[in-house]
């Protein structure tokens, strides 16, 4: 029976929330089941630097498991929509040549928003078994199983669940302003919301507060989960804040190059222009904001939805 709740946000707010494919966990355990499903089933294939293989118009390129014969070694098990099950396996343990290959973030601003949430779950777990094909323990070979859902170390045993590292994006206000820093090495005049990985034994507000801190030396007082983004690049999952804080001036810590609060103007003018071509002149002291994909951007519109006022 599947049981796949939407997403909190609607699929085209950003990119991997689609979610409509079942997971159907049950099957992992039933060869006889997944074999039933493979002939017709629609089969993932990447290559080994997490490109999806596309077609002529770099969509999906269309492999069922007919066309491949048995099942590759180390396929893994997607899950089933509308009947169909879909798996993804290594395009170098078959022998299929397709016209083109497609990054991730290539996909996720061009394909549906089904087929880049599948992609992003087939590039994230085949990440994992690539990463993980010896054992944390004792160094032995792991050998996969469960369709691809459990390593187990065939030497002293240990079990081993696929990886996310959870990640606070956080659009942090002083109930008036937006705090937004920039990296060295992105496009000119693109600044963002702050972002930072959860430490062990580390709530999700003490990351980011903590974070915030960190990056920007600015005191974050309260804050509020808002949705999330699976980010497989590769294996991150991005915890989305709105957060309050105290109307310090920033100071840009190791991982900025600068760090600033930007008012309602300025960020609605940084969402009006083209993000991937703003056309801002040097001296312009505007600014870009993140892709559409990404839940930074989404974060920046939210807030201008609360704090902007009337348009
Ligand atoms: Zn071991």
């Amino acid at each position: 029976m599947s049981n796949v709740i939407p997403s909190s946000v609607p699929a085209d707010a950003f990119a991997f929330v689609e979610g409509a494919l079942d997971r159907a966990d049950h099957l992992r355990d039933a060869p006889d089941a997944l074999a039933a499903l493979w002939p017709k089933a629609q089969v993932v294939l990447l290559d080994d630097d997490g490109r999806a293989l596309a077609d002529d118009t770099q969509h999906l390129f269309p492999v069922t498991g007919d066309t491949l014969g048995g099942m590759p070694a180390n396929a893994v098990f997607l899950g089933v929509r509308d009947g169909q099950g879909w798996f993804a396996a290594r395009a170098a343990t078959v022998d299929i040549q397709a016209p083109q290959r497609i990054d991730l973030r290539a996909a996720a601003a061009t394909w549906t928003a089904f087929d880049a949430s599948v992609f992003a779950q087939a590039r994230a777990v085949l990440h994992w078994h690539a990463r993980h094909r010896h054992c944390g323990v004792c160094g032995g070979d792991v050998q996969f199983v469960r369709a691809g859902w459990l390593g187990r170390c065939t030497q002293c045993g240990s079990e081993h669940y696929p990886r996310t590292d959870q990640a606070i994006i956080a659009a942090v206000t002083d109930g008036q302003r937006l705090l937004l820093g920039r990296q060295a090495g992105w496009p000119p005049k693109r600044y963002s919301v702050l972002a930072g990985f959860v430490e062990p034994g580390e709530s999700l507000e003490q990351t980011v507060a903590r974070e915030v801190l960190e990056e920007s030396g600015v005191r974050v007082h309260a804050c509020r989960y808002l949705a999330s983004q699976p980010w497989p690049f590769p294996g991150s999952l991005m915890l989305g804040f709105l957060a309050h804080a105290h109307p310090d001036p920033p100071v840009a810590g190791d991982e900025l190059e600068d760090v600033r609060w930007f008012d309602v103007d300025q960020v609605r003018a940084g969402l009006a222009r083209d993000w991937a071509n703003p056309m801002l002149a040097d001296d312009d002291p505007g600014i870009a904001l993140s892709p559409p994909i990404s839940i930074a951007r989404w974060l920046v519109e939210r807030w201008l939805a609360e704090y902007g006022g009337a348009a």
